[in-house]
């Protein structure tokens, strides 16, 4: 389970530290033991920076990146990976962590083809509308999972932070990724603009609804530089008591607030939103049963299971 915050919703994060072996011109780690939703060790590797999209909360594209996605080459990318799969024969899945691989299709799908000439399993972030056409091809390629950003169920929410994106096309992508075998790692944001009791409860329910494997939960964070900033400050969400984004343990604080939501609330909707996701008789099923079938997993899951109850309880201490 995720402890701190991460940049921008749809990208995994160390939430301990882990053993770095490499540090390649593109590689960014090989990785033992902290995200829960990747085998291990893996991999993790840019094939191109920036995203298309302009979400109002995301810090990289509206600070760094820019939103036209630069790629490296297929042949490039594939060359490397060619390499590392050579130089490490322990990694078992490589992630690409470019903001959104799938921005670019034809070349996702041309990567894919390559990738599954050379047999390896691997995993990227994803934007939910990619075409079940596409996510074949990706699939076939050796895709095994796709990290998405869906942040909100709730429509009006999706149009005030301009995730540029349909809940039914999200549902729809949701819907073929299960029926094609690709897992899903699903980010959600508490908090953001348009949010209420009602909104929090809905997501909630939607995220239970749609059903990825593992979810992410995070508080909406206002980061200097982007437009969500901007909006905190000229509307009032951010008062100074509360600005800080995290505390000295890396937990997240809810920094935004509205007249109709205050911060504990939108805080404490976190730990309602987990358990309602985890604690269902079919998620807890489907746990069991893939701890059953792999030790390692058994470790993982339970391993994951004490640090969850770990961080409720530092959140508790945050609360009070
Ligand atoms: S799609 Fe993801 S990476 Fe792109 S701007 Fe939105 S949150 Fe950021």
């Amino acid at each position: 389970m995720p402890k701190t915050a991460p940049s921008r919703p749809h990208r995994p994060h160390a939430a301990t530290p882990c053993s770095i072996l490499v540090a390649g011109p593109h590689i960014t780690s090989t990785r033992r033991g902290s995200e829960g939703y990747l085998k291990h060790p893996y991999i993790s590797i840019y094939t191109g920076r920036c995203c298309k999209s302009r979400c109002t909360f995301c810090l990289w594209p509206q600070t760094v990146g820019g939103h036209r996605y630069r790629t490296r080459s297929v042949g490039h990318v594939i060359e490397e990976i060619a390499g590392a799969q050579k130089a490490f024969p322990q990694v078992k899945e490589f992630f690409f962590d470019d903001d959104t691989f799938t921005d670019d299709l034809p070349r996702a799908e041309a990567i894919a083809r390559e990738l599954g000439k050379l047999g390896i399993t691997w995993s990227c972030n994803a934007k939910a509308n990619v075409p079940r056409e596409s996510l074949k091809v990706l699939r076939d390629g050796g895709l095994r999972l796709l990290l998405v950003g869906y942040e909100s169920g709730n429509q009006q929410i999706l149009h005030n932070i301009k995730k540029g994106m349909r809940v039914e096309v999200a549902e729809q992508f949701t819907k073929d990724c299960h029926e094609l075998g690709i897992t899903i790692h699903g980010t959600f944001i508490a908090g953001l603009p348009g949010e209420t009791r009602e909104t929090l409860r809905e997501t909630a329910r939607w995220a239970a609804k749609i059903n990825p494997h593992t979810i992410q939960v995070s508080l909406a964070a206002p980061y200097p530089g982007t437009f969500l900033y901007i909006q905190a400050v000229t509307n009032g969400w951010l008062d100074a008591e509360h600005a800080e984004l995290v505390d000295e343990h890396g937990i997240q604080i809810a920094p935004l607030h509205y007249p109709h939501l205050s911060h504990a609330e939108i805080f404490e909707s976190v730990e309602t939103f987990y358990k309602s996701f985890y604690f269902r008789p079919g998620k807890i099923g489907s746990i069991v049963s893939e701890m059953v079938r792999s030790p390692e997993m058994m470790k993982r899951r339970l391993r994951e299971g004490v640090e969850f109850f770990e961080f409720l309880r530092e959140r508790k201490k945050i609360a009070a």
